[in-house]
């Protein structure tokens, strides 16, 4: 069926109010007054757009996230001079705690220590299209509205961060095995001079690097225009096209879709988990899927991600084929991306462990990060969005729930 899809004003409406969200409010923190402002912003414009919309409010604890790096740091030192002093057991428990808060705060994002840091709101936005059916399934398109903390290491020094990441978390963890391994060999009898004096040097070293965790981020959010006010832009414009269309011909028959901002995405997913969690009901009531978007940086890199979360949670690969086949369907060769080990998560993971078929799709290298990187810096403004990647998200968005209505329809 003919579908008119005006894309270059689409792309340029993204663009346009992306600018003026990162422009008016140069920093979202979650909890922030800045990030609550923006919500309410985007509140009022799908109240306008949308046949309905809605904000959902939840309790987070935002300086979590990143804070458990400071708490690290404390135990690593801690730990080391207990070892300097031959205090073997309770340098290995001290060192075991920070691996403990590492596995489960950052590579499962589990809320173990977030009651220590303050508690604030956060507020997700959600507008609905209703089709001119019944509803039998359901796209929530989404992206997230709050920014990140300027992460020092990229800002900085974008060229040594795996180097220090990697250093420094293996300090962390090293430090760990080799005071268990050096209190063992004590109880076992065995001389502990060497390995005692070459753990002492070793780790006496990597305690720059972990040192350097403490200043990994700063107090500062930034523009988050790429990441990811363009894709709650991306979103908007879906919607608007379908809310355009409605009851047309070529409109949605049996698709609701509901357009969705984030918040809290950079504090750990923790709207996205809110929402899954409030809405467990509706969400299995009706077969839904959740097409995520995030980092729109180069359209060379648009690919749908197969896995999340550190790559511990698995896509549907069966949405994520879909969308490829889509994206191929109107000339675009689309990646299916693994998530890497310690690059964080997307929001799609909360629907994916809920049962929920999602995936994510991005415009950036997951593990590429050179000079001038604008992902989690201050360059993070509209001149570092992709108009191109912008369009074809939009278009394959779009052909995407399209082809979801028609399979019903049929
Ligand atoms: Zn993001």
């Amino acid at each position: 069926m003919h579908m008119k899809i005006n894309l270059t004003r689409m792309t340029a409406d993204a663009m346009q109010l992306t600018e003026e969200v990162t422009t008016r409010w140069t920093s979202r923190i979650a909890g922030s007054p800045a990030c609550l402002a923006c919500g309410d912003y985007l509140l009022d414009t799908f109240t306008r757009d949308y046949d309905g919309a809605e904000k959902q409010e939840f309790k987070v604890h935002p300086a979590s996230f990143l804070g458990y790096m400071k708490i690290c740091v404390v135990l690593y030192f801690i730990a080391l001079i207990a070892f300097l002093f031959h205090q073997l057991l309770v340098a290995a428990v001290v060192s075991s705690i920070p691996i403990i808060i590492t596995v489960t705060h950052f590579f499962y994002f589990k809320e173990v220590i977030d009651f220590l840091y303050p508690e604030k709101l956060g507020q997700n936005i959600m507008g609905t299209i209703e089709p001119s059916g019944e509803v039998k399934r359901q796209v929530i398109i989404s992206g997230h509205h709050d920014s990140a903390h300027i992460f020092n290491f990229l800002e900085n020094d974008p060229d040594s961060f795996g180097r220090k990441t990697q250093l420094s978390i293996g300090g962390i963890f090293g430090l760990a095995i080799a005071t268990w391994l050096t209190w063992s060999l004590s109880l076992m009898g065995i001389s502990i001079l060497i390995p005692y004096y070459g753990f002492a040097a070793v780790f006496v070293f990597l305690s720059i690097y972990v040192y350097q965790l403490w200043h990994f981020h700063d107090e500062q959010g930034t523009p988050g225009a790429g990441d990811n006010m363009i894709c709650t832009a991306i979103a908007m414009e879906v919607g608007k096209h379908f809310k355009s269309i409605k009851g047309d011909p070529s409109g949605l028959k049996h698709t609701r879709i509901i357009v969705t901002s984030w918040d809290a995405e950079e504090a750990g997913l923790r709207g996205a988990r809110a929402y899954v969690k409030a809405n467990k009901q509706e969400l299995h009531d009706v077969k839904t899927y959740n097409f995520n978007l995030e980092c729109m940086y180069d359209h060379a890199e648009l690919g749908f991600l197969t896995s999340d979360l550190n790559s511990f949670v698995p896509m549907s690969s069966q949405m994520v084929d879909e969308c490829v086949d889509v994206a191929a369907s109107i000339g675009y060769s689309m990646k299916k991306n693994p998530f890497p080990l310690l690059a964080g998560g997307t929001d799609a993971a909360e629907f994916a462990k809920a049962g929920i078929e999602a995936t994510t799709l991005a415009a950036m290298s997951w593990t590429e990060r050179g000079e001038g990187i604008a992902y989690h810096t201050t360059s993070d403004t509209i001149d570092a969005v992709d108009p191109i990647a912008v369009s074809r998200s939009i278009e394959t968005a779009i052909h995407y729930i399209r082809r979801k209505d028609e399979q019903i329809t049929a």
